[in-house]
């Protein structure tokens, strides 16, 4: 199923997973699979390494998640490692293994590593994918704080419509500590006439190493209230934990209380968070 038909139902509930480095064997993942398809997200989407094609576990795992688990799946994949052969046989593997949707991604630079010529942008990928497979659910991502190499936030708006125009038909956001910068967005990304369905992205910060690394690194901002939570709760593991999953969900809770199209969580691999999070919103995002 494309997940676009997933949203004329219902306010859409999803999961994001990495897959295991291709040093670890495949089977790692397995158990973590297990647990979070019993939480019944929509559906799970399953990331691909910048670097291109040594990740190719990504296709893998999303076949599983269809196939054993009945579950709706998204492969991302990122395009400038990739040449057009690479794309190419990728978008006929994943049509093959019965995968509709692709969330398709510049990526981000690798240090010491030439890109391939062939996609610069987001938008040259989706292009080909339409021009490639007609009947691919084509996903994009979108920033509510602006993508950290754009100069203004219209630019990246102007970006992100250009996404849209070339196919893409579902956007998932960035992850965000504030909703006020999600709802602007959202209301600027309808002002310049996006219609897709539009998720917000979710990550729950459960240690305070994972915030440092995560922020700087995706430039989100970080509220008041968020840091006198770490500043207070930081060197507590267990404290810092709850304190993390009660954050999120109370992200979700006035998100859904605002009617958003749906929650991505990005679960990092990790079904206990996922489990209390699912637990504590499910009602509320199926109201
Ligand atoms: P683009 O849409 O191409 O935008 C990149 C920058 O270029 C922006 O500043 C934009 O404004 C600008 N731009 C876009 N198009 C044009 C154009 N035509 N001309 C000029 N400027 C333009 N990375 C991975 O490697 N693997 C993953 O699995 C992965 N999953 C992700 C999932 C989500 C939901 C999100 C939000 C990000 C994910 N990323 C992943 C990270 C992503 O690859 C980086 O954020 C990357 O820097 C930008 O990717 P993009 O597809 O948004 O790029």
């Amino acid at each position: 199923m494309k997940t676009t038909d997933i949203f004329k139902k219902k306010r859409v509930f999803s999961f994001e997973v990495f897959p295991p480095k291709r040093t670890m064997p495949i089977e790692s993942i397995y158990n973590t699979l297990d647990e979070l398809s019993a939480l019944k997200p929509d559906f799970i989407s399953v990331t691909y390494g910048a670097g291109g094609s040594q990740s190719s576990y990504t296709i893998e795992i999303a076949s599983k998640i269809k196939k054993d688990y009945g579950i709706e799946s998204v492969a991302h994949l990122p395009c400038l490692y990739l040449s057009e052969d690479e794309a190419k046989n990728i978008i006929e593997k994943l049509s093959r293994e019965g995968i509709e949707n692709i969330l398709a991604l510049r990526g981000d630079r690798v240090p010491d590593t030439e890109p391939e010529k062939r996609f610069g942008y987001a938008n040259e990928l989706i292009s080909f994918i339409r021009g490639e497979n007609d009947n691919m659910n084509i996903l994009a991502a979108c920033y509510p704080e602006g993508h950290t190499e754009s100069a203004n936030k219209i630019d990246d708006l102007r970006n992100l419509k250009r996404k849209v125009d070339s196919g893409a038909s579902h956007l998932v956001s960035q992850l965000f500590f504030d909703n006020g910068y999600f709802y602007d967005f959202l209301e600027k990304a309808r002002i310049a006439g996006i219609e897709t369905p539009i998720e917000a992205g979710i990550m729950p910060v459960i240690n305070k190493k994972q915030i440092e690394r995560m922020a700087s690194l995706c430039g989100a901002s970080l509220p008041v209230k968020f840091l006198k939570m770490m500043d207070r709760y930081g060197d507590s593991p267990e404290a810092m934990r709850d304190a993390g999953i009660a954050y999120a969900v109370d992200q979700i809770v006035d998100l859904a209380a605002n009617r958003v199209d749906g929650i991505h969580l990005y679960t990092m691999n990790n079904p206990y968070i996922a489990k209390r999070i699912s637990e504590a919103v499910r009602s509320i995002i199926e109201h």
